[in-house]
C-alpha cells in the first residue's frame, strides 16, 4: 500500500529511468500542448534595442529637474524607424518624440509619458520629472544574446510559444506522444456500440482514459474488452504491453472473478505496489511486466491496474498514471499543483483514506468556493460530468465545516 501522495509516482522517470519516444519537428501553431525535445536560446539580445514601453518623449531625466520644462523636439520615432531615421544623440535641452515599442536615442535616458507633456510648436512643455530609466527596457535586459530561454522537457504553453517566436523558431524539435495502450476487463462491459443486455452495462472507462490520455500527452490505443477469462485476458494483456504504457481497468479489487493481478503475476512482472490510501481508488496497482517487451526491443513495459468503477478510474489516473505518462513523453518531472477554496457546505466523512470527492469549483477571484456533488459513489458518471474538480480531504479529518479552505484538484 502506498502512500496517498503522487509525489511517489512524480519522481517516477528519475527513479524509474522511464525511456521517452523519438522527437519529430512540429510548426508552431500546432506545438502547444508538446514537450520541447531542444533547447531554444535566444539569437540576439532581447530586446534587441533600448525599447520605449510608452508613447511620449525621449528625454534627459537631468533636464527636468526644473518644472516645467519647456524642451526642443528634435525628431519623431515611431516604432520600427529606420535607422537613419534615429538622431545620433539626444543633447541636453532637446527631446524626441518617441512611440510604444520604438528605440530610445543615444543620450536619452528616460521617457516622460505623453499624458505629462503640451506641444508648444517646435518645443514641448514637460510638467513631471522622470528618472533616469524610466518607461526604458534596456538592450538585453530580457536576455543576452546566446542566453537559454527554454529546456527540453519543457511543456509547451503559449508563452513558451510567444518566446520560440520571438527568437525566430517557426518549428520546434517535440518529443512524438507515447502510444497508450488501454485494456477494459468485465464480463458485463460491452462495447459502445453494442446492445447491453438486461445486466450488463457499456465500455465509458476507455472512453473517459482516452480522454485523459490525449490531454496528458499521449496516443491512446483501445483494445477490446477482456471477459473475466484467464486466457483471453493474457492475449490481450500481451497485445498492451507492446505500447509505451499499459493501462486496465477493472478487475483488480478483491473479487473472485478479479483475474487481472493473478494473470500478470505469471508474466515477469514487479509489482511497485498494489493499492493505495485513497478512496475513490484504493486496488490501484502498478508495475512493470517483461513479456512482451521482445517484439519492442525493451526490456519492459509499465502498466497500471486501475480500479473499474469510472470515478476510480478517473482520479487515479490523474493521481498515478498520468505522472507516468508525463515522463515518458519526455516532460521534466514537475510536482502537481493545487488550487484552494472555501468549502460551501460542511462535510462528514470517515477518517483512514484520503478522499478525492468530485466538486464544483465556482465563483472568481478571491471568492472562489467548492461544494461537493450529490453522487451515489464512484460508479456515479453522471455526478462527475456535473464536477469540474475534486476536493480532496487528508485522511484524519472527520469533518470539515463550511467556510473553510480546502484543496482542490482539477480535472
Ligand atoms: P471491478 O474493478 O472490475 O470490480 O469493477 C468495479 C465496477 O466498475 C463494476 O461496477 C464494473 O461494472 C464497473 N466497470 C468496470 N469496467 C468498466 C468500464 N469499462 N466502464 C464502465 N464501468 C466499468
Ligand atoms: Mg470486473
Amino acid at each position: 500500500m502506498v502512500e496517498e501522495q503522487a509525489s511517489l509516482v512524480r519522481a517516477m522517470n528519475v527513479r524509474f529511468n522511464v525511456p521517452t519516444s523519438g522527437t519529430e519537428s512540429v510548426d508552431l501553431v500546432w506545438a502547444a500542448g508538446r514537450v520541447l525535445a531542444e533547447p531554444v536560446a535566444a539569437d540576439r539580445d532581447l530586446p534587441p534595442f533600448p525599447r520605449s514601453t510608452r508613447d511620449g518623449y525621449a528625454v534627459r531625466s537631468s533636464d527636468l529637474s526644473k518644472l516645467p520644462g519647456a524642451l526642443e523636439v528634435i525628431a519623431e520615432i515611431k516604432a520600427g524607424a529606420r535607422l537613419d531615421e534615429i538622431p545620433p544623440s539626444i543633447a541636453s535641452g532637446q527631446v524626441a518624440s518617441i512611440m510604444t515599442g520604438a528605440p530610445v536615442p543615444d543620450g536619452a535616458d528616460a521617457v516622460v509619458m505623453v499624458e505629462y507633456t503640451r506641444p508648444q510648436g517646435a518645443r514641448v512643455e514637460v510638467a513631471k520629472g522622470v528618472a533616469p530609466g524610466e518607461n526604458i527596457v534596456p538592450r538585453g535586459a530580457e536576455a543576452r544574446a546566446g542566453a537559454p530561454l527554454l529546456e527540453r522537457g519543457l511543456l509547451l504553453n503559449e508563452a513558451a510559444i510567444a518566446l520560440a517566436a520571438s527568437v525566430g523558431k517557426s518549428q520546434l524539435q517535440v518529443y512524438q506522444r507515447p502510444r497508450i495502450a488501454v485494456l477494459t476487463t468485465g464480463d458485463e462491459v460491452v462495447s459502445v456500440d453494442a446492445t447491453p443486455g438486461p445486466t450488463q452495462i457499456r465500455n465509458s472507462n476507455s472512453y473517459s482514459l482516452a480522454a485523459q490520455i490525449r490531454r496528458a500527452g499521449g496516443e491512446p490505443v483501445l483494445l477490446p474488452v477482456a471477459p473475466d477469462e484467464m486466457q483471453a485476458l493474457r492475449g490481450l494483456i500481451a497485445e498492451g504491453l507492446k505500447s509505451d504504457l499499459l493501462l486496465m481497468t477493472g478487475g483488480v479489487s478483491m473479487g473472485r472473478y478479479d483475474l487481472v493481478e493473478q494473470a500478470l503475476s505469471e508474466m515477469h512482472t514487479e509489482f511497485f505496489f498494489t493499492g493505495a490510501k485513497i478512496q475513490p481508488g484504493r486496488p490501484v496497482v502498478f508495475g512493470k511486466c517483461g513479456a512482451g517487451a521482445p517484439a519492442r526491443e525493451k526490456p519492459f513495459t509499465y502498466f497500471f491496474g486501475l480500479p473499474g468503477n469510472p470515478v476510480s478510474t478517473m482520479v487515479t489516473f490523474e493521481l498515478f498514471a498520468r505522472p507516468l505518462l508525463e515522463a515518458l513523453a519526455g516532460q521534466s518531472p514537475r510536482k502537481r499543483p493545487f488550487l484552494h477554496a472555501r468549502l460551501k457546505k460542511e462535510i462528514h466523512v470517515k477518517t483512514g483514506l484520503k478522499r478525492f470527492l468530485p466538486a464544483i469549483l465556482s465563483g472568481e477571484f478571491e471568492q472562489s468556493e467548492v461544494e461537493l456533488v450529490a453522487w451515489q459513489g464512484s460508479g456515479d458518471i453522471a455526478a462527475m460530468a456535473r464536477a469540474n474538480c475534486y476536493v480532496v480531504i487528508p485522511s484524519d479529518r472527520e469533518h470539515i465545516a463550511a467556510g473553510e479552505w480546502v484543496a482542490v484538484m482539477m480535472r
